[in-house]
């Protein structure tokens, strides 16, 4: 008989996303005529930087003669790329590290998802409360907690954000193994500073524990003083490994690249305490499962970073920070306590209702759709969370008709 992974079962059968598209499918059906604007899913909406589609279209016809084809590329990604990372996202800010410390993939997604394979069954795992669903689900699949019961999975550590803590938790009182943190962070858009970070990475240290920093967001940082990497601060090469992706920062959710860097000075321990290399083991899973990213898809991430890329890429990224700024003022107007939208693409805040009720409000009285922030975690229970990724003229509609549905009531 073939049997299941019964930790499968455990898995909510609600999916936020399918939950909100099927809501709105039903409206929309009851509603032919309503024009409706989605402000909830983060999918980006402009075109991919023109750099990267010249260097797309030149990377494919490379592919169209025998004398420049390229077949299997090494999985780990090509050295031009990887050496315009080390340079570029991080050397340039300080933070040592070296081109074959970094791994690229197709996307953050599988690779904060599949991390965890190189972790023991019990080690105690610490996740925020709200974040991105993956690291939790991922670690629900693999076995690493017991059932979910009032909003939360048994033997899993919450780390809550709270409007008290401005949605950056503190370390926790007690040991854990592994800490996932994201920032800038999805769904509350709040940022760590280096003397947060510093904390972690001292924790980490004390507990012999390792940091997933999760900076998909990264290049929405417009403080300075704000740490784009976990690698901007002292010590973190021993305890941390970080995801990257050109999802947001390029355009690139459809095109997929992303990256993973390990420092090889990174160590987990077997059962009798001794040291393996983090490095090693990451690469031995990824060469087995993983046979690299297209070598078009590579040359037209290396794009963003030579001759007008840079400037290209920041200009993508201001046209989404400009509808942030939009939509974080006209809810501050209206009388709703804000988070993020300066240093990240989302908006969060407090609906001052059940988040569900909430959507619903906005959905039937003003044809927007946000995403109810209770599902990202139980600490996210009456908030929501707006995204930036829209053109202007719909985001201002969009704020038009929630302040006239909202306006008398804050
Ligand atoms: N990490 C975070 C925090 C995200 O919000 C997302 C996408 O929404 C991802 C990772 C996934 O990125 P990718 O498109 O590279 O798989």
């Amino acid at each position: 008989m073939i049997r299941c992974n019964e930790n499968y079962l455990k898995l909510q059968s609600f999916y936020l996303f399918s939950d909100i598209a099927r809501r709105v499918a039903a409206f929309q059906n009851e509603h032919p005529e309503m024009d409706i604007i989605k402000l909830g899913i983060g999918d980006v909406t402009r075109a991919l930087p023109p750099v990267c589609i010249e260097a797309f279209h030149k990377a494919i016809d490379e592919m169209a003669h025998d004398s420049t084809f390229k077949g299997y590329g090494p999985e780990q990604g090509y050295d031009f790329l990887r050496e315009k990372i080390a340079k570029y996202d991080y050397n340039a800010r300080g933070a040592e590290i070296y081109p074959d410390e970094v791994f690229i993939s197709d996307g953050a997604k599988c690779d904060t998802g599949n991390f965890q394979e190189l972790f023991a069954d019990d080690i105690v795992i610490a996740v925020p409360d709200p974040v991105y669903p993956v690291y939790v689900d991922t670690n629900v699949m693999a076995g690493r907690t017991g059932t979910f019961e009032h909003g939360r999975y048994k033997g899993l550590v919450y780390l809550e954000g709270t409007k008290e803590n401005g949605f950056v938790p503190p370390v926790p009182r007690e040991h854990v193994d592994c800490i996932y943190l994201c920032y800038p962070n999805n769904p509350t858009g709040s940022v760590a500073t280096k003397e947060q970070l510093r904390q972690w990475v001292e924790y980490a240290k004390s507990e012999k524990a390792l940091i997933l920093f999760d900076a998909a967001y990264a290049a929405f940082i417009r403080d300075d003083s704000i740490p784009q990497s976990i690698f901007e601060i002292e010590g973190a090469r021993e305890v941390a490994a970080e995801f990257r992706s050109y999802s947001k920062t390029a355009g690139f959710t459809g095109t997929r690249c992303a990256y993973t860097v390990i420092p090889k000075n990174c160590m987990i321990y077997d059962r009798s305490g001794g040291a393996h290399s983090l490095h090693q083991l990451w690469n031995r899973r990824h060469t087995t499962k993983f046979n690299g990213v297209s070598y078009p898809v590579q040359r037209a991430a290396e794009a963003i970073y030579i001759g007008d890329g840079p400037r290209q890429v920041r200009s993508l990224i201001d046209y989404y920070m400009k509808n942030a700024a939009m939509i974080r003022d006209r809810l501050t107007q209206l009388g709703y306590d804000c988070t993020g939208g300066t240093n990240a693409p989302y908006i969060w805040f407090d609906a001052k209702m059940d988040s569900w009720e909430f959507f619903d409000l906005l959905l039937r009285k003003a044809g927007v759709v946000c995403t109810p922030g209770v599902g990202f975690g139980r600490c996210g229970e009456g908030y929501i969370r707006l995204s930036a990724f829209n053109d202007p003229q719909r985001v201002s509609l969009a704020l038009d008709r929630i302040a006239s549905v909202l306006g008398g009531r804050s």
